[in-house]
């Protein structure tokens, strides 16, 4: 068994070696700038640009002229809430999203309350799944928006995207979902679902890190996030980044390809880690759902009387990459906002793991794992001044 055990694939995953080879030649050969066409190798990295464009929308069941390539998960997201805010502010000043959503709407959220929009931030239930009633219930005159992830990154729940799509439809709102965790572990096609827009990030799906997509329904407005050249037709200016275009689209490709025999693999790992934990942890709790509600690599337990920093140190130590609730991105102290929101007490929510697997994980890792974390656990308790056990 080949150490570290990577088993954080909810915060990024490996590159597959194929998309690597599919990105070498724009990097080496095919340099030019997409934008350069007075030579081969500026119109070869154009008809690339086109091709990648062509195949990322066959993928999500869009149009060509529908994908705008991005820098990130997060530039997608930002351009969906702000970009729509913005065109569509004097239509009205409302937004709904949940309170469970990635910090990359949130935030772009947040901004927009200080500068006169409304947000609603729905609750969740307590496995983390908004109710579409709730969404319909707070729909005014005045919103233009809703925003509801596909799936969630830290618990992984999946919300009712396409009934909430359905509602958003009814009431002639927009409707946009953060699909990044999605794509990988479930089959996604846009007119499916029945939204407007759409954001994905390659490195979530076994791609390159920093290129992106949003998806945007022909016929939907949208501000510029990004202002300069006349790339992506004009909505989003920069070089483009063909090579990480080549990667997203390959890896887009491949999982799709894959994908069957890929959410059966990760559903049983995913199963099997769960049913090691509990059967060998007292005192821990599933967060999230128990059914098929729930991403099919995803794993998230809270165990009592301990940190989840903790844990993830100890966990280093054995070679088992994992990740905490307990510490977000932004490096604050403060419990998951999930967790808060599926009603955890902040004590709980700080002694959270988060285990996710890939089509990758072979099951002896995960043995490893069940193997190695109920003494960790034990042990840490036993260093706890709560713990009476
Ligand atoms: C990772 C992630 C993002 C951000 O994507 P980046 O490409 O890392 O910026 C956004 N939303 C969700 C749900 C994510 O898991």
């Amino acid at each position: 068994m080949n150490k570290p055990i990577y088993m954080d694939n909810n915060a990024t995953t490996k590159l597959d070696s194929r998309v690597f080879e599919e990105m070498k030649p724009y990097f080496t050969e095919i340099y030019g700038n997409a934008s350069s066409k007075f030579y081969e190798t500026g119109r070869k990295a154009e008809a690339a640009v086109a091709d990648f464009r062509e195949r990322v929308a066959k993928q999500l069941g869009a149009k060509t002229n529908e994908i705008y390539f991005t820098a990130s998960g997060c530039e997608a997201d930002n351009w969906a809430i702000k970009g729509i805010a913005n065109a569509y502010k004097e239509k009205g000043n409302h937004i709904i999203t949940s309170s469970i959503e990635h910090h990359a709407i949130l935030s772009s959220c947040e901004f927009l309350e200080k500068n006169g929009f409304e947000v609603t931030y729905l609750p969740v239930d307590s496995e983390g799944r908004v109710n579409p009633k709730d969404v319909e219930d707070a729909i005014t005159d005045k919103t233009i928006l809703i925003s509801i992830m596909t799936a969630n990154n830290e618990i992984g729940t999946i919300e009712p995207i396409a009934e909430i799509a359905r509602i958003a439809k009814e009431h002639k709102v927009l409707m946009h979902t953060d699909a990044v965790q999605a794509i990988g572990h479930m089959k996604i096609n846009v007119a499916e679902l029945g939204v407007d827009l759409l954001s994905i990030s390659a490195h979530k799906f076994h791609g390159p890190k920093g290129v992106g997509a949003l998806y945007i329904r022909n016929g939907v407005k949208i501000s510029n996030l990004i202002h300069g050249g006349g790339q992506e037709r004009g909505k989003r200016a920069a070089t483009e980044n063909v090579a990480g275009m080549a990667g997203l689209c390959k890896a887009l490709e491949l999982t799709n390809a894959e994908i069957d025999k890929n959410i059966e693999k990760m559903t049983a790992l995913r199963d099997r880690l769960i049913k090691g934990i509990r059967d060998n942890i007292p005192e821990c709790r599933l967060n999230g759902p128990e059914n098929e509600d729930r991403l099919c690599n995803n794993v998230n337990f809270s165990f009592k009387y301990i940190e989840g920093e903790s844990i993830l140190m100890m966990l280093d130590m054995y070679g088992i990459c994992a990740s905490s609730g307990s510490a977000c991105a932004s490096g604050s102290l403060d419990p998951s906002h999930v967790l808060l929101a599926i009603g955890l007490p902040h004590e709980i929510a700080h002694g959270s793991l988060r285990l996710s697997v890939s089509g990758e994980t072979t099951e002896e890792e995960v043995d490893y794992v069940i193997k190695t974390l109920p003494p960790i656990v034990e042990r840490l308790r036993h260093m706890s001044p709560l713990y009476e056990g």
